[in-house]
């Protein structure tokens, strides 16, 4: 899933193989790709272009015709001769997609499946049709020929090309792929968790902390890791949200930052949008890996940490990562001089 979703930006294979395969189909559907395109369509595609898989197909083929409707959707045809555009279900014509603009005309299509060629065998069109039509099959034919007759004649050396919808240009896998994986969510802290002034393992940190999947005594209760899920310094349950906005070492951070308020809503999403400035996120991302730090200093080790040191190290580490990004350095020593001042 990509970092702008909340995935780790890394690759799924099996949609990238569905990818890889519905470039080959795009290829297959369009002219002037290859002698190999261009020998499978001519043996497979030559009258039409097939919707779903026959019985009898090859399970190669197979999973190529099954991307056939997916490509035709994503793409429009600009036709010359017509030999890899379906007619009813290609999106070459002003009126749209045939099968849905005239389904009555649709219906009575004796090949529902067949190319521009099939129906203009030498350049007039002599489309096949169950007859008699009925009284509204009637009424579409008459649209479909008026629009037919707006078309120019191609000339005979030109090669039909199939473009993508949103971009306008000849797909590619990588179109194929974001059309397979886009589910038009965008996972708000991607923007700044993956933010290259935070060291690699901390961004990763970051990102298991905001999917609460760091091994919190909650996550553990649930992983039947252990029975009791409290807080070792309060009454409460321990949360990735606990450990960071509510327990003791988050309020002296926050206190001191002067955003206790934001804290009130228990959710990190609200406070990371309540200071206005690109540096926030930053200095909350410091903040989060000291107060797991803390925590886990706690824990394991049995070391308590003062108030002063605590915010110290978060202070410390803030300057260090200000040298990987020079152009942010002085907004940041805001945030530190903040954090050490003795008030
Ligand atoms: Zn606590």
């Amino acid at each position: 899933m990509p970092k702008s979703q909340g995935g780790l930006g890394i690759r799924n294979l099996r949609t990238h193989n569905r990818a890889l395969m519905a470039n080959f189909a795009a290829k297959l559907l369009s002219s002037g790709t290859g002698p190999c395109f261009s020998w499978l369509a001519d043996w497979y595609l030559s009258n039409d272009i097939p919707q779903t898989p026959l019985h009898a197909d090859t399970p190669f083929w197979k999973s190529i015709v099954a991307l056939i409707p997916t490509v035709q959707n994503a793409t429009f045809c600009k036709i010359a001769l017509g030999d890899r555009t379906a007619l009813w279900h290609d999106n070459w014509i002003n009126l749209g997609r045939l099968c849905h603009e005239l389904p009555v005309l649709y219906s009575f299509a004796i090949d529902p499946c067949c190319t521009i060629q099939s129906q203009r065998p030498d350049g007039i069109w002599n489309l096949q049709l169950h007859n008699p039509l009925s009284h509204t099959a009637q009424l579409q034919l008459h649209v479909l020929l008026q629009a037919l007759n707006n078309i120019a004649s191609p000339g005979t050396n030109i090669q039909d090309d199939r473009l993508l919808v949103t971009t306008g240009k000849r797909p590619t896998t990588k179109d194929f792929y974001n059309l397979f994986s886009d589910k038009g969510l965008v996972w708000a802290p991607g923007r700044w968790v993956w933010r290259k002034i935070i060291p690699h393992r901390h961004r990763i940190f970051l990102w298991l902390a905001l999917k609460g999947r760091l091994n919190t005594k909650d996550n553990m209760v649930v992983k039947k890791w252990c029975s009791d899920a409290g807080c070792d310094q309060c009454p409460a349950v321990e949360s990735v949200e606990h450990i960071t906005l509510q327990c003791r070492q988050a309020d002296w951070v926050w206190d001191k930052l002067g955003v206790m308020q934001a804290t009130r809503a228990n959710d990190l999403k609200t406070l990371v949008h309540y200071v206005p400035s690109d540096t926030w996120p930053i200095c909350m991302a410091a903040c989060l890996l000291h107060l797991w730090k803390a925590r886990n200093n706690r824990v394991f080790n049995n070391k308590h940490i003062a108030r002063r040191p605590l915010l110290t190290n978060i202070a410390d580490e803030l300057t260090l990562w200000a040298f990987r990004e020079p152009k942010l350095r002085s907004k940041l020593m805001h945030w530190v001089n903040k954090l050490l001042d003795p008030g």
